[in-house]
């Protein structure tokens, strides 16, 4: 059934709405999001709704974190379907500006966070961090929420924000959510959507092949070896590879020889036209 929800396309709004709940002392927590909504999107507001008594959500298709060559015309747009599905995962509020709104004539500013956006996705995708930390820094300072929930499927912009808002001395709680897959272990994702029958086939195996290297890394292999046994699964499997590496968790340091407390394993590959990241946790077995 549709239920009614508020939504703001200005920031003068959406601050008018946000005082009001301060003003009766609730917490409120902010979920950014591009849309297309899927159920990854919908556990971060669960998550939000556990942090704050009043969840907003955004969603902009954000131009500056896409490349010239990019997906930018073509992603998957559908705004009444996403209110819709906010509504029913009781977001409070939605928050969808335009691109006026966000980037207004003669707009210059760039927060960027070089130390960590300058390999993994930032090396295939440049200038797209700097899009996603300029974008996000104006959510969170439009907003003020007191927590800002991140899925960990984007695990370098995960990262990135933490930096950023530490960096910055932003006053909100960043605050991140699991992955949620489907039940053949694929990410879910907007970008899914793309894939073909018989891609969508083929596109579980990055899981399965980051989890196998998370399990070696875990008994003892080397990163390098797991790594590059990684590539090669993936690249037999007819993806196009731009990164499997095994990163400390905390800082994306690149870690060698077998590990020795918690590590990333983080992957990124092509399959036909569609561009797929993932990454899983792990850490040595104890004996
Ligand atoms: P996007 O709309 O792709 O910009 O994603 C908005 C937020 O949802 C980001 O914080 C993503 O990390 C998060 N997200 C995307 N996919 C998933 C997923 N499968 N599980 C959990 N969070 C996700």
């Amino acid at each position: 059934m549709s239920q009614s929800i508020a939504v703001v396309r200005t920031v003068k709004d959406l601050r008018a709405e946000v005082a009001k709940w301060r003003q009766s002392g609730d917490p409120v927590a902010l979920v950014p999001t591009m849309g297309a909504l899927h159920a990854g999107h919908l556990s971060l507001i669960a998550v939000a709704k556990g942090h704050a008594g009043r969840v907003v959500a955004s969603i902009f298709v954000n131009p500056a974190q896409f490349g010239p060559k990019e997906d930018f015309k073509r992603y998957p747009r559908d705004e009444a379907g996403d209110i819709e599905k906010f509504a029913q995962a009781g977001v409070d509020l939605v928050f969808i500006p335009g691109t006026e709104e966000m980037y207004p004539a003669g707009f210059a500013t760039r927060v960027s966070v070089p130390s960590l956006t300058e390999d993994l996705c930032g090396a295939a995708r440049p200038n797209h961090f700097e899009g996603v930390a300029t974008v996000v820094t104006k959510l969170l300072l439009q907003c003020a929420p007191d927590a800002a929930v991140f899925g960990e499927k984007d695990y370098q912009q995960l990262l990135v924000i933490k930096r950023l808002v530490s960096d910055l001395n932003i006053l909100v709680q960043i605050v991140s959510g699991p992955i949620v897959r489907e039940t053949d272990g694929l990410a879910l994702s907007s970008r899914n959507a793309y894939l073909s029958p018989a891609e969508r086939k083929t596109a579980p195996i990055l899981h399965q092949v980051l989890s196998e290297a998370a399990e070696a890394l875990a008994n003892g292999e080397g990163c390098d070896a797991a790594s590059s046994a990684g590539r090669f699964k993936l690249e037999g499997k007819g993806f196009r590879v731009d990164y499997v590496a095994i990163r400390d968790p905390e800082t994306l340091a690149p870690l060698s020889g077998p590990i020795r407390g918690p590590a990333r394993v983080m992957g990124a590959v092509h399959l036909g036209s569609t561009r797929l990241i993932d990454n899983v946790p792990t850490a040595p077995k104890s004996r």
